[in-house]
């Protein structure tokens, strides 16, 4: 018989607040469930509850007919329960390799056993067809790259649930079609899988059913066969949306000189002969897929990268940036891809994050910081940017969903009053709802003159938010596509 893997009317509170009101959940060995909804909605809580990590305020789990109030995370482990987590959780200075085998290294006679953890590596690489050098440092792999390593360290050993929490964010449609293979690989095999993801063209390709959560409530329950991506969008946001549109066209009269521009650019392999700029009132999109170089460009653009070619200007001024705190103090604001390790302070409060870059400014004004001054920032940008969180500016920025994270970290630079903003994959794990609110942010940014800058892998993005796209691939830039030429079938087409 199937492995039966159910939750039923799961409460959950945090600090007093009901997060989960009574949610019924059923994953079954052999088949996909989609799980669906805004951030916020509770689906990462609701999981986290499966893998032991929270305890549920009441409800049961039942696991093949054994009815428990909680689990903890090694009986979740146990049962075979694994978890893949959204933000990226490995060790950056060990190999693929050693990562795989992180947290269950074998041992012969009390010392690890490396010739197994490499068997074990390049046997489950293979299994996922990815062809990963497993000497290779992790800490100098793409996100998408890191993001694969993360799902194969889990699969070594026994798995009968497997829960993905919005994993191909980041990943290419090259890599997508793998990771599904590979999921439905495993689901053939038995698995049961839980597949949490904002992208509802992934739903119908790889999910038999669906369920959607909406403000800790179920709103949705079945086959995926039942559902049009319509009636899920609504269920999901509670309104209806529509498709992915063009944004209207920001009237701007063209400035002398760009605000950042880059001539005849290279960084080593990564990218060759970059010719890009951007002009205030306008938001330009770096489009490519993961490797095309496109965010080794966003880089180099705040001083992440070196650039062994070519020169970089801003303002019309030769700028060479050794860091991005150089790039911070010529006023150019930055997102990185990977929120969590490079930018986002997450064990800090909601208010330090939007307040951390502007600290030079403030203090030049020669006062010193206080938690009264961090409040009434704090205020000016949380109903502004529409942050989904308790409205403490005390809250921990790590307890806040990806999307709301995003918006706090594109709040700093507003407060900052950055005239050029270079960001990478900002909607990155980043749901429908909350990815239209920070593209309207972005417009509404470029509006009152800042210029923009998004690197991005995502073409439905492109679409919703550039006036002009620079498409990459292999280091290269292979077209310029301006205005309504921006569509997604010209970026699929120019950007294989
Ligand atoms: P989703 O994964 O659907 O985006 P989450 O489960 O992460 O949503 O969050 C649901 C709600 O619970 C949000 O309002 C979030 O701010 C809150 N929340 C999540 N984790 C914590 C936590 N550890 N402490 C306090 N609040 C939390
Ligand atoms: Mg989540």
């Amino acid at each position: 018989m199937a492995f039966e893997l159910q939750t039923r009317a799961i409460r959950k509170s945090f600090s007093g607040v009901e997060v989960l009101h009574g949610v019924d959940l059923d994953a079954v060995g052999g088949s996909v469930l989609a799980l669906l909804g805004e951030n916020g909605a509770g689906k990462s809580t609701l999981v986290k509850i499966l893998s032991g990590d929270y305890k549920p305020d009441s409800g049961e789990i039942h696991i093949d007919g054994d009815i428990r109030q909680s689990l903890d995370p090694v009986s979740a482990r146990q049962i075979g329960i694994r978890m893949i987590f959204q933000e990226i959780v490995d060790a950056p200075t060990l190999t693929v390799a050693e990562n795989i085998a992180l947290g269950h290294l074998p041992r012969r006679l009390g010392l690890v056993d490396w010739s197994t953890v490499r068997r074990k590596a390049v046997q489950v690489l293979t299994e996922l067809e990815v062809e990963l050098d497993p000497n290779a440092i992790v800490g100098e792999l793409r996100v998408g790259e890191r993001q694969i390593i993360e799902i194969a360290r889990e699969l070594t050993e026994d798995a009968r649930c497997l829960i993905l929490d919005e994993p191909t964010a980041a990943l290419s449609s090259q890599e997508v079609e793998r990771l599904f293979q590979f999921i439905r690989r495993l689901r053939d095999r038995g698995v049961a899988i839980i597949y949490i993801t904002h992208r509802l063209d992934e739903v119908p390709t790889i999910a038999d059913r669906v369920q959607v959560l909406r403000d800790g409530n179920v709103v949705i329950r079945g086959e995926v066969a039942q559902f049009a991506r319509k009636e899920l969008v609504q269920a999901m946001v509670g309104r209806a949306v529509g498709e992915v549109k063009r944004p209207e066209s920001i009237a701007r009269h063209e400035p002398a000189q760009p605000r950042i521009r880059l001539e005849a650019a290279a960084s080593g392999d990564d990218f060759l002969d970059v010719n890009l700029e951007a002009y205030a009132g306008e938001v330009v999109a770096l489009y490519g897929k993961i490797g095309s170089g496109s965010a080794s460009v966003a880089e180099a653009l705040f001083g992440m990268r070196a650039l062994t070619a070519g020169k970089l200007e801003l303002n019309g001024e030769t700028m060479s940036f050794g860091h991005p705190r150089e790039a911070i103090e010529a006023d150019v604001g930055l997102m990185p891809a990977d929120r969590q390790r490079e930018a986002a302070f997450m064990v800090r409060s909601v208010a330090e994050n939007l307040v951390a870059p502007s600290w030079p400014r403030i203090a030049r004004l020669g006062a010193l910081i206080t938690s009264g001054m961090e409040s009434t920032i704090y205020a000016r940008w949380h109903d502004l940017l529409g942050v989904r969180s308790r409205n403490d500016p005390a809250q921990l920025l790590a307890t806040l969903s990806g999307g709301n994270q995003q918006k706090v970290l594109l709040g700093r630079w507003l407060e900052r009053n950055s005239k050029v903003l270079v960001l990478i994959e900002p909607t990155r794990g980043v749901d429908v709802g909350a990815r239209q609110e920070i593209y309207k942010l972005l417009r509404g940014l470029a509006a009152e003159g800042v210029a923009i800058v998004v690197s991005t892998s995502d073409y439905e993005e492109v679409v919703q938010v550039a006036d002009r796209a620079v498409v990459m691939a292999r280091g290269a830039i292979v077209a310029n596509l301006d205005g309504n030429e921006i569509t997604t079938e010209r970026l699929i087409a120019e950007g294989h």
